[in-house]
C-alpha cells in the first residue's frame, strides 16, 4: 500500500532519461499532463486529489484484494480463508476511502464518463494476471429502470476500455439485473446477500458466450461482496469455469455485516 504526495512529486525534477523510462508506468497512472505541471490534470480534479488516492500495489489477498501490511507468505486473509468467496480472485487498484469516493462518485452521479479510461488503466496496473487470464469481461449490470435514469453503468464504462485495451471478449449483456437492490440500506449483511443471490441471470442467448470461460467480472466499488457474488453465482450456474473479479477501489476490510 502506497499513498503518493502530490508536494514530493511536484519538487522531483526528473532528468530526461528518467522521464523516458518512467513515463510509460506513469501515464498508467496519472494522466499526461501531470508532466506540465498543470494544477488540474483534468477539469475539477486537482493534483492533490489525485496525489491522495492509496493505491493497492503491494502485497494483497488473492481471494478478496484486502491489502496486507507485509508479505505474509500465505495467499489469503483471515475472511477469506474463513469463508471462501464465490468468485476466484479479485484484485482493486485502490482504497476506497475518502479521496477516492469523490472520484468514484464523480463517475456514477456527475457524468464524469471521461474517468473510465483512467479507472481502466488503474485496473490494468493492478489485476494484469486476471486480464492475462479472462477469456471474457463483463460488467455488473445495473437495473434497466435505473439505467434508463443514469443513462449509463459506470461499471460497463470501465469494463469496456479495460477489455479492449486487454484484447479480451467484452460481454456488456452477458449478466442481467432482474431486481434493483441498489438500496440495501437497513438490510443486514445476510439480508443483502439473500436479495442479491437471485437479482442476477445469465439470459439464456448468452450462455454459449459463457459456459466453460474465465468469466473477469468488472465494477467499480467493492464493500461486502456481496453484489459480486451474486454475479459470480449466475455465471457460475451458466456454466462459467471460473470468475474472477476486479474494482476501481474497495473498502479496507470486506466485514461480514452492514456497513
Ligand atoms: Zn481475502
Amino acid at each position: 500500500m502506497r499513498a503518493e504526495h502530490g508536494d514530493s512529486f511536484s519538487r522531483w525534477k526528473p532528468g530526461p532519461r528518467l522521464v523516458g523510462l518512467g513515463r510509460g508506468l506513469l501515464d498508467l497512472i496519472l494522466p499526461p499532463r501531470a508532466f506540465d505541471g498543470e494544477p488540474a490534470l483534468t477539469p475539477g480534479l486537482s493534483a492533490g486529489a489525485w496525489s491522495r488516492i492509496v493505491f493497492l500495489d503491494g502485497p494483497v489477498c488473492d481471494g478478496c484484494g484486502a491489502p496486507f501490511p507485509f508479505d505474509q507468505g500465505e495467499p489469503l486473509c483471515a475472511l477469506c480463508l474463513a469463508r471462501p468467496r464465490v468468485f476466484a480472485r479479485a484484485r482493486a487498484a485502490c482504497l476506497y476511502d475518502e479521496h477516492s469516493r469523490d472520484l468514484v462518485l464523480k463517475l456514477k452521479h456527475a457524468d464524469r464518463t471521461d474517468l473510465s479510461g483512467l479507472f481502466a488503466r488503474w485496473i490494468s496496473r493492478a489485476a494484469p494476471d486476471l486480464l492475462e487470464d479472462a477469456q471474457a469481461v463483463v460488467p455488473v449490470p445495473m437495473h434497466p429502470a435505473r439505467l434508463l435514469r443514469r443513462r449509463y453503468n459506470q461499471a460497463a464504462e470501465i469494463a469496456r476500455p479495460l477489455a479492449r485495451a486487454a484484447g479480451r471478449p467484452y460481454l456488456a449483456d452477458a449478466l442481467v439485473r432482474k431486481r434493483d437492490t441498489a438500496s440495501q440500506g437497513g438490510r443486514s449483511a445476510d439480508g443483502r446477500r439473500r436479495n442479491v443471490a437471485a437479482a442476477f441471470v445469465v439470459p439464456d442467448r448468452r450462455r454459449a458466450r459463457i459456459e466453460g470461460k474465465r468469466v473477469l467480472l468488472v465494477d467499480d466499488v467493492l464493500t461486502t461482496g456481496a453484489t459480486a457474488e451474486g454475479c459470480a453465482r449466475a455465471l457460475l450456474a451458466a456454466g462459467a469455469s471460473a470468475v474472477d473479479l476486479t474494482v476501481v477501489a474497495r473498502v479496507t476490510e470486506m466485514r461480514s455485516r452492514p456497513i
